[in-house]
């Protein structure tokens, strides 16, 4: 029997490619948010995937993206380069229909790093006709000398399993870093205001979303259910109205969305109550991104 191995594969690619759908899938559950509008996830998330022969920790990472005017952008630039740092393998993840100049950007950073890196061509189901896909790997490996180029899609979950045999060999001879029936590092309070983020993204227009950030003010478990009290967080008062909506409307349908969602995650009944508050140019404030659980990588 071969060693065990163990070690960090760093999901890395401008924003919107499908990284988190991507990690999603191959855990089989939902570690990390998912919207169609960039920019979705804000943290470093590990996703703990562990078999018999080894222990893959897929970092999910911020996209990384040009217009970084506020400190909370610079922030996460700053978490996904720093991901590389650490990581034994890297998957850039790009969008297979189209390349752009922020993907140029992402691999330049990739290519002053250590690890290894795989190009992952992700949404392929919507790569027609297919030989279109020929010109795509042709392309990519004129770009770098990847280890491996291989073309996916996260959302119609093809060819992942391919993605998950070509790993452990990346990976160091080592024991299990997690215990293995831990997914991730990150808690039941933090998902639960990434789920919160999540609706209220789907349910908001245009730029409100990346105004707003939620946090997790009590979490508490009892025989009964789950009573969980969070605040959404927005930078001006006139967002606060669109938040909550006529008559409330709109976050009563953003609590419901997320209620049923963390009811069907934490198999347990849950009890959401969601305050709107104003803090002034929170994105743009360091100490405020501290409070609000935003860590300098
Ligand atoms: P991230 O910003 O890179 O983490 O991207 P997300 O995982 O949040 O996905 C961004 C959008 O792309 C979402 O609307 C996903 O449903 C969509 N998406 C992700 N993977 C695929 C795929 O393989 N095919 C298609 N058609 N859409 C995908
Ligand atoms: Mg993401």
């Amino acid at each position: 029997m071969s060693a065990y191995r163990c070690g960090l594969v760093a999901v890395i690619g401008r924003p919107n490619v499908g990284k988190s759908t991507l990690i999603n899938a191959v855990m089989g559950r939902k570690v990390s948010i998912v919207t169609a509008k960039p920019q979705t996830t804000r943290h470093r998330i590990l996703a703990v995937h562990t078999d018999p022969n080894a222990q893959i920790i897929f970092v999910d990472t911020p996209g990384i993206h040009r217009k970084a005017a506020k400190a909370m952008n610079k922030l996460m630039n700053r978490t996904a380069t720093n991901a590389l740092a650490d990581a034994d393998v890297v998957l850039f993840v790009i969008d297979a229909t189209h390349w752009t100049p922020e993907d140029d950007d992402v691999l330049k950073r990739l290519k002053e790093a250590r690890a290894p890196i795989v190009a992952v061509l992700n949404k392929v189901d919507k790569v027609h006709p297919k030989e279109h896909l020929l010109d795509t790997i042709g392309l990519m490996a004129a770009r770098h000398d990847f280890a491996e180029i291989i073309p996916v899609s996260a959302l119609k979950q093809d060819n992942l399993d391919h993605l998950m045999d070509l790993l452990p060999p990346f990976l160091p001879e080592s024991p299990p870093l997690f215990p293995e029936d831990m997914y991730t590092d990150r808690s039941k309070e933090f998902h639960a205001a990434e789920v919160i983020r999540e609706k209220l993204t789907l349910m908001l227009h245009q730029e409100l979303p990346y105004g707003l950030t939620v946090q997790v003010e009590r979490f508490l478990e009892e025989e009964s259910g789950i009573t969980i009290n969070a605040i959404i967080w927005v930078e001006r008062d006139s967002q606060k109205g669109i938040v909550v909506g006529k008559n409330g409307g709109v976050l009563k349908k953003v609590g419901r969305a997320a209620r049923l969602e963390l009811k069907e995650q934490l198999q347990r009944s849950v009890h959401l109550e969601l305050w709107v508050k104003v803090k002034s140019n929170w994105a743009d404030n360091m100490t405020d991104l501290m409070n609000l659980g935003y860590e300098a990588p």
